[in-house]
């Protein structure tokens, strides 16, 4: 069965690029029936706080990335690691060093000195000798000669020759132990058969799969996928860039649409652009997954937003709608929350299928809805502009056409505008303008029969302050 698994280090949020590792882990489990599995590696204990680690499980759970097994946390498995240690030095595929930071310094001097690559000489491997009052790391005793080769997934074949690594220390003279060796031992244990991460990690991968190869353990499938830089090709920064997944659900994207887009930069499906997460976990492969990094485009991504918006079931947006204006916590969001529960006449999910089209977030499209239900306060230029005496005038006698409607229908109001207009010899926006402002506040509405429609007669005469 595939297995894989998402590894985050608790040091922060979860992150753009954390967001698009998971997805394809979690998608590449799906698509093949397999277990995708969650695990926290917070051994960097001065770096790792509960709250990344608690903002790592919110935004998985908002992203919908539901997990088989775990979260694992690396801390509680200290005692597994230092089993496994212990495993390794008896049979001397590990060794103690007892060199001190000056020692190795002064090994590197020379190396240098000599045109060398500086890496540890394994004078302790050959001649330990145990230094008392020194605790003593533990190092793996790296292969000599021969090479490392994987097969990646997405990079092709590499190859690095063992002369290249160094007999990296697998445990802290406190014991603890270090990061390459954790992950090593927890994809061991967790049987992982797939790991599926950024490439920053691919200079790991030969030192991991030579510990896993001492430990006899199966060496799982890599499949390393490229950085995703800003759109000017920098690195993303936290001071920078929205880089926390949390912040693109504040601004009002999906999550559907947020995973669409991230997995339409780092991978391509012919010229598929939109498509929903069960497409896309029946179309993932890693054959077309982009070996070069991909650049964040934000306002691609709102037009992303706005196609997965349209797609969206009105009863989905308007409960999207409601929490944002209770998140909003404004006295305008409060005034639109009661006239919700009061003007029950007036249908948000009507209201949602005419600006649907209109908007490319959801707090965009809350204040689309929010002045069908309070009319928001027009500025002080444009009532200068349209609701003149002239403006006023015409919507003194709009109204009292509007107040004559019996047949309260859409087809109707629209023939009313036309005739209203042919009468009174107006082009379209003489009346619309004045019309927008008086009725919601703004210039920018839906076309406005479709307005006064779902606002319904009595709304619209009392806004029109002629009932
Ligand atoms: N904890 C590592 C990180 O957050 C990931 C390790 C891995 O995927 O092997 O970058």
């Amino acid at each position: 069965m595939i297995r894989t698994r998402f590894a985050p280090s608790p040091t922060g949020f979860l992150h753009i690029g954390g967001a698009r590792t998971a997805l394809f882990s979690w998608a590449y489990a799906q698509r093949h029936n397999g277990q995708f599995i969650l695990r926290i590696e917070d051994t960097d204990l001065e770096r790792s706080t509960q709250q990344s680690v608690d903002s790592i499980l919110e935004a998985m759970t908002w992203l919908g990335l539901g997990v088989d097994e775990g979260p694992f946390y690396q801390t509680l498995r200290m005692d597994r690691y230092k089993q496994v240690i212990d495993e390794l030095l008896n049979k001397q595929l590990a060794y103690h060093c007892y060199c001190s930071k000056e020692e190795l310094d002064q090994m590197r001097e020379e190396q240098k000195a000599q045109g060398l690559k500086p890496k540890y000489d394994q004078r302790c491997l050959h001649n330990p000798v145990a230094k008392p009052g020194v605790a003593p790391v533990v190092r793996f005793k790296t292969p000599r000669g021969g090479s490392v080769v994987w097969q990646d997934l997405v990079k092709g074949r590499i190859e690095v020759s063992n002369a290249e690594l160094d007999d990296l220390i697998i445990a802290r003279s406190d014991g603890t132990p270090t990061y390459n060796f954790c992950v090593v031992v927890d994809d061991w244990d967790m049987q992982i058969t797939h790991i599926i991460r950024g490439d920053d990690h691919v200079n790991n991968t030969p030192r991991q799969i030579n510990i896993l190869q001492a430990l006899n353990a199966d060496v799982p499938i890599y499949a390393h996928v490229p950085m995703i830089l800003r759109d000017d090709g920098q690195k993303m920064s936290k001071r920078t860039d929205a880089v926390s997944v949390m912040q693109y659900k504040n601004m009002g994207i999906l999550p559907q649409a947020l995973l669409n887009y991230l997995a339409r930069l780092c991978w391509g499906h012919g010229d598929d652009e939109i498509f929903s997460l069960e497409q896309f976990i029946q179309w993932f492969d890693m054959d077309n997954v982009s070996t070069s990094p991909a650049r964040f485009d934000i306002k691609k991504l709102f037009w992303v937003n706005a196609q997965h918006i349209k797609q969206t079931a009105n009863q989905d947006l308007e409960r999207l709608v409601l929490e944002a204006w209770q998140n909003q916590d404004t006295d305008y969001s409060k005034t639109v929350l009661n006239k919700v529960a009061e003007l029950t006449h007036i249908k948000l999910v009507d209201i949602l299928e005419i600006v649907k089209p209109r908007a490319d977030n959801i707090n965009a499209l809350a204040f689309e809805c929010g002045y069908f239900y309070h009319k928001i306060e027009v500025n002080a230029e444009d009532a200068t502009k349209y609701l003149t005496e002239d403006g006023l005038r015409i919507l003194d006698q709009f109204a009292h056409s509007i107040a004559a409607v019996n047949n309260w229908e859409l087809a109707e109001i629209k023939q009313l505008i036309k005739d209203f207009c042919k009468l009174y010899n107006l082009k379209m926006p003489e009346l619309g303008m004045p019309l927008r402002l008086k009725l919601c506040g703004v210039k920018e509405t839906p076309s406005f029969d479709a307005v006064i429609y779902t606002l319904g007669k009595s709304e619209v005469l009392q806004r029109l302050n002629c009932k």
